[in-house]
Formats: structure tokens, sequence, C-alpha cells
């Protein structure tokens, strides 16, 4: 590891101002993913600027029913606290698929939704790659791909983004909470926060530089809303989604109400599954119905040589999520994703 200099932070505008006074700062979390990819060389940062002294470590109730985590909330007490246990089961299932649960007890909020991709190429500096290094080539696409992208790739990236919560928080209507020396503070969809590799894969997501996570906010659930997250891998734990999906659902006179639906493992961001979730509003929650809209959507996968697996299996995921969602929506055995 390089040596690097390391600031620790008391207030939100000292960090992002010491942020933009340092040469190639970064701020650490839990560290679980910026220290490893030091140590591997990816990363080399000059300075280090130690968030997690910042008054960014609560989960509060807001007056409308909402939650606000604080960006430095570890994932365990996230996952583990009553509110999101009985009002956002999806988010709190997606948690505690994820990792294990020391690396839990460690890994914040926010560091979560800025991990890198887990792309082998990306962490093996002898290795092309675009997103570590723009203009070198990406390894993978001709290369090993078996875990990577099948929708919304581009010939410059098929990376997927590894965060099972950030699957969650699209599905569930999320905000980020920002923080920056010049823009002050801001606010963007948890879904649109990541974005596609286009032409650009070495930026993951529209933060700025400099700019804090400060908090994700929860709007309040509808009062008749269920959701759930399903998660499928090489391992039963410790291991990274080779497919998943978040699903919310209401229904109201046997129709569907609201439906957001989000896969995992799929792509380069949280994939928000519009097209279906257009064809299910309004409609019938048949099995039909189902299987008709998770196929439009999946429709427009264009797998690479190794990973045409990755469609039938988050086909699956989502027909069983949304069928035994249908049912907990009406009272069946599984009223337990109810909030
Ligand atoms: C073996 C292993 C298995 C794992 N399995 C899974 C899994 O199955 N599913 C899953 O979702 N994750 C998994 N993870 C990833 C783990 O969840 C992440 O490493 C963790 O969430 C990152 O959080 P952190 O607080 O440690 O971030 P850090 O490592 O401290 O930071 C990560 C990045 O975010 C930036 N950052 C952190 N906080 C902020 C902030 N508030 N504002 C702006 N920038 C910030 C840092 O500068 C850095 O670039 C695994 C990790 C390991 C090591
Ligand atoms: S898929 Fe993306 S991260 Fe992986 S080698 Fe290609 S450019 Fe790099």
């Amino acid at each position: 590891m390089k040596p690097f200099a390391y600031v620790r932070a008391t207030s939100l505008q000292e960090a992002v101002t010491a942020y933009a006074g340092h040469p190639r700062s970064r701020y650490l979390a839990g560290g679980t993913n910026l220290v490893d990819l030091m140590k591997h060389g990816v990363e080399t940062p000059a300075t280090l600027i130690d968030i997690t002294r910042l008054p960014l470590h609560d989960i509060e109730q807001l007056p409308g029913g909402g939650l606000r985590i604080g960006a430095t909330v570890p994932n365990s007490d996230l996952a583990a606290h009553p509110l999101v246990r009985t009002r956002y089961p999806a988010l709190s299932q997606a948690l505690l698929a994820g990792a294990s649960g020391q690396l839990r007890n460690v890994a914040t909020t926010g560091g979560n939704l800025l991990q890198r991709t887990r792309c082998p190429y990306f962490q093996d500096l002898s290795k092309p790659c675009n997103k570590r290094e723009p203009g070198t080539g990406c390894g993978a696409r001709d290369g090993v791909h078996r875990d990577l992208a099948v929708l919304g790739h581009s010939e410059h990236c098929v990376a997927t983004h590894p965060s099972d919560m950030a699957v969650a928080l699209a599905a569930l209507d999320a905000t980020v909470e920002l923080y920056g020396d010049e823009e002050g503070p801001r606010s963007i969809a948890a879904a649109d926060f990541h974005r596609l590799p286009g032409t650009h894969p070495e930026q993951d997501t529209v933060i700025r530089p400099g700019e804090l996570i400060t908090a994700v906010v929860l709007p309040p659930p509808a009062p008749d809303a269920v959701s759930l997250y399903r998660k499928a891998r090489d391992r039963a734990s410790y291991a990274f989604a080779l497919a998943s999906v978040a699903a919310v659902l209401e229904l109201g006179d046997g129709h569907v109400r609201h439906v957001a639906l989000a896969f995992g493992g799929l792509a380069h961001r949280p994939w928000r599954a519009t097209t279906a979730e257009q064809l299910l509003t309004g409609a019938r929650p048949t099995d039909e119905a189902v299987r008709e809209a998770v196929d439009a959507e999946l429709s427009r996968a264009r797998p690479l040589r190794d990973n045409a697996f990755k469609v039938p299996l988050a086909r699956n995921l989502a027909r069983d999520a949304l069928t035994t969602l249908v049912r907990a929506a009406d009272g069946g055995p599984t009223a337990a994703h109810r909030p």
C-alpha cells in the first residue's frame, strides 16, 4: 500500500472542505471496499478523510412516516432496525443477503452505495479495464464475464453493480441526500443515482467530485404495500448476486395499484423494470400478466457469450417474487412482507 495522509473530519463542512483542499482525496467510512482496493493498488488516494466521527449515524423517523438513514449507519444496524424490518422488509432482506455478519457490522449505508464493481479485471492491474484506467479497453467483454451484465451494457464496459441494498432502495423509491463544498445540499432519486456505463464506465454514479452522501431517505410505505428481496448466488451466503430482485406491490379492488420492480446483478446499476411496471399497473395480477410483464422487461437483455443463464434466472426470481407478493397482498401466508 502506498503512503497516504489521514484527516479525521468532525463536521460536514470540514469534511468537504478538506476533500476540496487535498489532492486525490477519498472519504473513508467502513473501509471494507476502499482499503481492499488500496491494497490492490486500484485506489491510490493521497489523502483519506475519515467521516466516521460525523453526526451521520442515526436512523430518524420523519414526521410523515418516512425514515432518514444517516450515511454512516452500519448495514447490520439498518437491517435490524424494527421500523426497517416491519415497514421495508425488502431493504432488511437485501442487507442481510449481502456480505457476512462481520462485514455488515462495519460497512455503512453511504459506502455500500459507492462500493465499486467486482469485475475481476477491475481489481487486476495487469489487465485492461476502461473503468480503472479509461481508454485501456475492456478485458471482460471477450474474456471472463459469466458474472457480468446482460442489460444496459456498452462496448466499453459490461460490469455489474454489486450492492444488494441499492436494488432495494431503487424499488422503494428512496432518495439519496448529498452535500458538496460548492453545491451545498441536494437530493437525487436512488433509482437515478447509479449510471449505465456508456462511453464513461469510470463513472459509477452521478455524484460530483467531493460530494458526500449524508443520508438516504425512505418515503412512508403505503399501508397495504408488501415488499421482498430475493437473491440468487453461487453459494448460500457470502457471495455477490448473480441475479436479484426487489419488489414492492400494492393491490386495490383486485388490481395492481402500485408495483415497483428492480433487478440486481444484471446491469451497471440497479435495473428498475419500468416496462414490467407499466404493463402490470392497473392490471389484474394473474400469473399470466406477471409472466408477460417480466418477459417484456427481459426481452431487452443482450447476454454475452457465457452469461445467458442470468436471463431465465432473473425471470424466475421476478415471477416468484411477484406471485408471492400477490398472495401476501391478498392476506396470504406470506403477509409478513406487509409493513
Ligand atoms: C468479502 C466481501 C463480500 C461482500 N459481499 C457483498 C454482498 O454480497 N452484497 C453487497 O451488497 N456487498 C457486499 N460486499 C461489499 C460491502 O457491502 C461493501 O464493501 C461495503 O458496503 C462498503 O461500505 P464501507 O462503509 O466499508 O465503504 P468504504 O470502503 O469506506 O467506502 C467505499 C467507497 O465509498 C466512498 N464513501 C463511503 N462513504 C461515503 C459517503 N458518505 N459519501 C461519499 N463517499 C463515501 C469511499 O470513498 C469509497 O470510495 C462485500 C464485501 C466483501 C469484502
Ligand atoms: S467490464 Fe468494466 S470493469 Fe470489467 S474489465 Fe470491462 S471496463 Fe473494466
